[in-house]
């Protein structure tokens, strides 16, 4: 089938500067990809590449496609570089959405909202309480150890009742501190800890396994899962924890959602604060998966200063119709 394609390159500013182990981080850079057949229809997607993440640069994906060249037939897309995960991944979406292929179930999806490190966690609390949230995902491992912990048990009083915490300490910990904030968690509304050592730390795996073996408070990969090789690396040994899965960031989406579905695993689907083009198709993977609906990690929005690239506003709850209302043109038409 011929193909028009087009697409731009995007450096799009955060509203506020996202703070994590891994530093800060205050624009979003990118492609977004568009295709049109030859009867009109029009699919978008989204190279939201993350580097040290394990994906390909955005001057990568950019210099790939620049190499496609405007009129392509669609078989040409399979010869897209392996490497390129991220460029890969949005030629998927948008072959897909131009075919409309993909249909989640017709459900909401409950949403977890991000709370900032720091001291800052504790004035935020409240309003996303009064906004329905009882799931909250808190960024630990960034400032002093002993401050966090003693926060933490604010963060915990200040939470309505029945709420769940997720910890997010982006690989930060070593075995102790992890072990001290494993210890402390025990008792504590923890639905789980995200990523407690680095993933390409030695012997990370065999920690990473081991925490979740000594600690009652389920663990959750994260950074582990850079690739689908790493999903398929980690079912392989049996991995029983959660699993945090940024399909904005895979190859090939549908073969790494059919194994974890296989291997009946806990997955919580999540942003890579990417726009709405990639969260459109991020969160029709989400919808339509069939395993236990864990709250979304996509309580980002708004994210972006050019608020017409953001995704649906951060409620309590996605449904389908927000889902189905993005509209991936006006992303398109917002990068100059
Ligand atoms: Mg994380």
């Amino acid at each position: 089938m011929r193909l028009r394609f087009q697409f731009r390159r995007y450096r799009l500013a955060f509203r506020t500067a996202v703070r994590t182990a891994h530093g800060v981080w205050t624009e979003r850079e990118g492609l977004i990809v568009r295709l049109t057949d030859e009867a009109g229809r029009v699919g978008l997607g989204e190279a939201a590449c993350l580097p040290w993440f394990g994906t390909e640069t955005v001057a990568a994906a950019e210099a790939a496609a620049g190499k496609l060249g405007e009129w392509i037939e669609s078989e040409q897309l399979a010869d897209v570089p392996m490497n390129l995960v991220c460029l890969r991944n949005a030629l998927a979406a948008a072959q897909a959405a131009r075919a409309s292929r993909i249909e989640g179930r017709n459900e909401a999806r409950g949403v977890a909202a991000l709370l900032p490190a720091g001291r800052a966690v504790l004035e935020a609390i409240r309003p996303k309480a009064e906004a329905g949230f009882r799931v909250f995902k808190w960024k630990v491992g960034v400032g002093d150890l002993a401050d966090e912990l003693g926060l933490f048990d604010d963060v915990c009083a200040a939470l309505p009742s029945g709420a769940k915490l997720r910890l997010d300490a982006n690989g930060a910990w070593d075995r102790r501190k992890a072990e001290r904030w494993l210890e402390r968690c025990a008792e504590r509304p923890v639905e789980f800890v995200e990523q407690p050592v680095a993933a390409d730390a030695r012997g990370s795996d065999d920690l990473l396994r081991g925490l979740a073996e000594d600690w009652p408070t389920p663990i959750a990969l994260d950074e582990s899962l850079a690739s689908g090789a790493d999903i398929e690396r980690w079912i392989g040994e049996g991995w029983r924890g959660v699993w945090v899965v940024k399909t904005s960031l895979l190859r090939d989406v549908a073969g790494a959602l059919a194994l974890l579905e296989k291997a009946q695993a806990q997955v919580v689907f999540s942003s890579a604060l990417e726009t709405a083009v990639g969260a459109k198709a991020a969160l029709q993977w989400a919808m339509a998966w069939p395993g236990e609906p864990r709250a979304l990690g996509f309580g980002v929005w708004p994210l972006f200063q050019d608020a017409r690239c953001d995704g649906p506003y951060a409620a309590p709850f996605i449904r389908p119709a927000d889902v189905a209302r993005i509209d991936p043109e006006a992303v398109w038409n917002a990068i100059p």
